[in-house]
C-alpha cells in the first residue's frame, strides 16, 4: 500500500474575525489516481480546504500530508511551490497578457528551454489547444480558458490537481459538454484530482468518491451511489438531491409503511419503533389501483419524464419522477411500489438498512400506519374505506 495522495488529519481553519471555523476537524484521504469531489453548499469551506492543501492557507490545527510527506503540521509548513500540487482557481486566473503557450509554460521556469518547449507541446496536444497556442485569454471561449488553466496547472507534473468549481463560469449548455470532456481528459491523464463543487450532478457524475461537506465538516465520504442511496444522515440525504421521508412502523423484524412491508437487516433489535424510509424520486413505481394507498394530487410534465405528487395515507406527499409510459391524472388512486431492493431508513439520527419488499399493503389491510403518521393534511378521500 502506498501513501494516499493527500491526507488531512484533524484539520481546522478559523479565519480571524469569523464566528465559526471555515474548516472544522476535517479528516480526509485522497487515494492515488482517484477523482474525489468535495460537494457542499456555498460557504461550507470547500475553497478553504483546497487552499489548505495547496499551501495558500495555514491550518490552525491538524496536519496535511501530500504523497506521504508532511507539508503542514504544528511545526512545519511547506509553501505552495514545494508541494507538488496544481491549483485551478474558480475564475481560472489566466495571465491576460500572455498567450496560451506562454500561460502553460509559466510554471516551467526550472526546465531547460528545450524541455520546456517539449512539455508545452505535450500539453497543447493533450488538451486539444494546439490551434489556439498564440491566442490571448480574451480570445478564447470559457471552455478553452478552462483547458488552458488545467494545462498550466498540470505542466509541472503535480502529484495532485486541485479544481475549484471548474464549471462555475460556463453557461448551462456548455457545462454538460465540458463535464464530459473534462472527465475524458482527466481519465486519460490518470492524475489524482480533488474537485470542489456545489453542483451535485457534477459531483455524482464525475467523481470516484464524493466527500459531502457542510458547515466546515465532512459528513460522509463514499462512492456516488452510496452517498446518494445510503446517506449516513438526513442532512446528507437532502444535500444529495430530492428526498422523501416516508414513515414506517417497525415491529420485530418487519417494517410496515404505505409502500408495503419491508424486512429489516439482520441483527436489528426487535423493539417497536418509528423509522422513516428515504425514497428518491425514482425509487417508486406508480400503478393505478382502486385499493392503493396513494392519491395523485399534482402532475407536472418536464419533458423526458413526468413528476407526480402523491399523497399517501400516512399524510406524506411523495414527489416522484415517472417515465412517460405512466399516464395518471390528478385524483387517481395508485399503488406506490418500491422498485429498489434495498432502501435506507432513519431511526432518529441513525441509519438502518431495509431489505426487499415482502408484501404490499392495501387500504383493506387492517393494521395501517395511519395511526403513526401525521394526518392533518390527509383529505377525505384517504378515509374512503
Ligand atoms: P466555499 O468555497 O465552500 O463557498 P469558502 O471556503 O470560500 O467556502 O468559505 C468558508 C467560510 O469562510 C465562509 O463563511 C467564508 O465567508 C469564510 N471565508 C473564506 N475566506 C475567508 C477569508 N479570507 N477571510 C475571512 N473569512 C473567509
Ligand atoms: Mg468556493
Amino acid at each position: 500500500m502506498h501513501a494516499p495522495a493527500v491526507r488531512l488529519a484533524g484539520v481546522w481553519k478559523w479565519y480571524s474575525g469569523q464566528q465559526r471555523p471555515a474548516v472544522r476537524d476535517v479528516w480526509l484521504e485522497v487515494r492515488v489516481g482517484e477523482l474525489l469531489a468535495i460537494l457542499g453548499p456555498s460557504g461550507c469551506g470547500k475553497t478553504t480546504t483546497l487552499r489548505l492543501i495547496a499551501g495558500l492557507e495555514r491550518p490552525d490545527a491538524g496536519s496535511i500530508e501530500i504523497a506521504g510527506a508532511l507539508v503542514a503540521g504544528s511545526d512545519r509548513f511547506i509553501p505552495p511551490e514545494g508541494r507538488g500540487t496544481g491549483l485551478v482557481f474558480q475564475d481560472y486566473a489566466l495571465f491576460p497578457h500572455l498567450t496560451v503557450e506562454e500561460n502553460i509554460a509559466f510554471g516551467l521556469f526550472r526546465l531547460s528551454r528545450a524541455e520546456r518547449r517539449q512539455r508545452v507541446e505535450e500539453l497543447l496536444r493533450l488538451t486539444g489547444l494546439e490551434p489556439y497556442r498564440d491566442r490571448y485569454p480574451h480570445q478564447l471561449s470559457g471552455g478553452q480558458q478552462q483547458r488552458v488553466a488545467i494545462a498550466r496547472a498540470l505542466a509541472p507534473r503535480p502529484s495532485v490537481l486541485l479544481l475549484d468549481e471548474p464549471f462555475a463560469n460556463l453557461d448551462a449548455e456548455l457545462r454538460q459538454r465540458m463535464r464530459e470532456e473534462l472527465r475524458r481528459l482527466l481519465r486519460e491523464l490518470g492524475v489524482t484530482v480533488v474537485l470542489v463543487t456545489h453542483d451535485r450532478d457534477e459531483a455524482l457524475s464525475l467523481a470516484d468518491r464524493v466527500a459531502v461537506m457542510l458547515e466546515g465538516a465532512i459528513l460522509q465520504v463514499d462512492t456516488p451511489e452510496r452517498v446518494y442511496h445510503e446517506p449516513k444522515t438526513r442532512e446528507v440525504a437532502r444535500l444529495l438531491g430530492q428526498a422523501n421521508f416516508v414513515p414506517a412502523r417497525v415491529v420485530g423484524a418487519v417494517g410496515r409503511s404505505d409502500l408495503g412491508l419491508f424486512a429489516l437487516e439482520e441483527g436489528r433489535n426487535t423493539a417497536v419503533e418509528q423509522v422513516e424510509l428515504l425514497i428518491r424520486p425514482r425509487d417508486v413505481v406508480l400503478e393505478p389501483h382502486s385499493d392503493g394507498l396513494g392519491v395523485v394530487v399534482d402532475r407536472r410534465f418536464v419533458g423526458a419524464e413526468v413528476v407526480y405528487r402523491v399523497l399517501l395515507r400516512c399524510g406524506i406527499t411523495l414527489e416522484t419522477s415517472q417515465p412517460p409510459s405512466v399516464e395518471l391524472a390528478i385524483g387517481d388512486r395508485v399503488e406506490v411500489r418500491c422498485n429498489r431492493a434495498r432502501l435506507a431508513a432513519f431511526a432518529g439520527s441513525e441509519r438502518i438498512g431495509l431489505a426487499a419488499l415482502l408484501e404490499r399493503v392495501h387500504r383493506s389491510a387492517a393494521d395501517s400506519v395511519r395511526s403513526s403518521g401525521p394526518r392533518d393534511e390527509a383529505p377525505a378521500v384517504s378515509e374512503a374505506d
